[in-house]
């Protein structure tokens, strides 16, 4: 298998099992939301198109975003396999990524309850620098603010508020869930239950890709 395609609402884990399994097998994670996020902080003509669309939960244009994601994978550093984290999330992005590269590939999906994502995304603190994950409950930075990986600021993501949340769960359901049905029926779907510590989530999900 050469591409990890990770599956599951907004604050269904993705982008922490991602992290774990990029330190563990090797895996470049790729994530399209910390690619966009990057963008808008270095103020690229990208990030400038990407900006409210993000901050209001809603999905950034496929023609920007299937453009971001062919540059990425043509960087040639991906020979020993890649997670995608938050990509596909439309069926024209699911369709763009076979053209760009036909692949073996394997999809997990993390289900989650959406009040159970909701309440992590609400308490969620992300570091503005290198994307690093904390929550507020569960996993606090070591030093108030600050990340323990690289030092960057650790801070509220803009679209981590109430409103913004209900909107991204809203464009997850029309949008994204075709693309996980059009993965269970045409191709293989493993399903992980994402409730609970992420050490127990990452445990299943070792279990399947190892
Ligand atoms: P989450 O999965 O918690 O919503 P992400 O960091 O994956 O967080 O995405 C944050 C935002 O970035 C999305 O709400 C959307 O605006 C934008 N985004 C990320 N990936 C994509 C994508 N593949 N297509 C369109 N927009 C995207
Ligand atoms: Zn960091």
């Amino acid at each position: 298998m050469k591409r990890l395609i990770l599956f599951g609402a907004p604050g269904s884990g993705k982008g922490t099992m991602g992290d774990l399994i990029q330190r563990d097998f090797h895996f470049q994670k790729i994530s399209t939301g910390d690619i966009l996020r990057n963008a808008i902080q270095q103020d690229t003509t990208e990030g400038r198109q990407a900006r409210s669309f993000m901050e209001s939960g809603a999905l950034v244009p496929d023609e920007l975003v299937i453009e971001m994601v062919r540059l990425r994978l043509n960087r040639g550093d991906l020979d020993g396999g890649y997670i995608m984290d938050g990509y596909p999330r439309t069926l024209a992005q699911a369709e763009a990524l076979s053209l760009i590269s036909a692949t073996s590939e394997k999809a997990i999906f993390i289900e989650v309850t959406e009040a159970e994502a909701v309440e992590r995304l609400l308490s969620r603190l992300t570091c503005s620098a290198c994307g690093a994950i904390y929550n507020l409950a569960t996993k606090p930075p070591k030093k108030a603010g600050i990340c323990d990986l690289c030092q960057g600021r650790v801070e509220k993501r803009s679209d981590d508020n109430e409103e913004a949340v209900r909107q991204r769960f809203r464009v997850y359901a029309e949008r994204t869930l075709p693309v996980i049905d059009f993965y269970d029926r045409k191709k293989t779907l493993m399903r992980v239950d994402g409730g609970g510590s992420a050490a127990r989530v990452y445990e299943k999900i070792r279990g399947l890709i190892a």
